[in-house]
């Protein structure tokens, strides 16, 4: 059986990640499985842990980094974020294309780490500057600074799309998640 590739997917905060990505898993032909990150942030409304992302105190993403536990990891916001190695691994040695929603920093340690051929990345675009407003602002989960933290930070990461093979411009969904399958596909084939 050959081992899984790895599917970075980035973009700036607010971009639609989340949502292209369930899109994108509905196509159960392309073996996928998604990496749950461990994040220190508070879930929200609609999260649950162990399925969207392992909610855990700073103690124990601590303790995880120093075992050397993280495949990458990044801070984002005030926030620790990471990908679990062993699971990531495990999921790749089984056969499934591993997909991970991350941000730049993070997603360019992987990129340094893996060969071209092992992974796939691609950076998921907005529209524009003012649309991506209007959905970090439509979640109405965070107060006014953390919303002007994750603006200015989605402006510096949109300059790093360049890292990436494949840019998706996300103006719709469906079409985003069509490409994002399509761009799949044929590097699986
Ligand atoms: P949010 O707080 O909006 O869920 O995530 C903030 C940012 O962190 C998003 O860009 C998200 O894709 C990214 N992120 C989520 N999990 C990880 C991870 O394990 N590692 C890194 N580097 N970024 C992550």
């Amino acid at each position: 059986m050959n081992r899984g590739l790895l599917i970075v997917l980035s973009g700036p905060s607010g971009v639609g990640k989340g949502t292209v990505r369930k899109e994108v898993f509905k196509n159960k032909n392309l073996n996928l499985a998604y990496s749950i990150s461990m994040t220190t942030r508070t879930p929200r409304a609609h999260e649950k842990d162990g399925e969207d992302y392992f909610f855990v105190s700073e103690k124990t993403f601590l303790e995880n980094l120093k075992k050397d536990n993280f495949l990458e990891h990044a801070t984002f916001v005030g926030n620790y974020y990471g990908t679990p190695r062993n699971y990531v691994e495990q999921l790749r040695d089984e056969g499934k294309n591993v997909f991970l929603e991350i941000e730049v920093e993070g997603a360019k340690q992987v990129l340094s780490k893996y060969p071209d051929d092992e992974v796939i990345s691609i950076f998921l675009l907005p529209p524009s500057l003012a649309e991506l407003e209007k959905r970090i602002r439509g979640r109405r989960s965070e107060p006014e600074d953390i919303i002007q933290e994750r603006l200015g930070k989605a402006k510096r990461e949109m300059g790093l799309k360049k890292n990436y093979q494949y840019t998706v411009l996300n103006r719709n969904v469906k079409e985003a998640a069509r490409e994002i399958v399509k761009i799949i596909e044929n590097r699986i084939k």
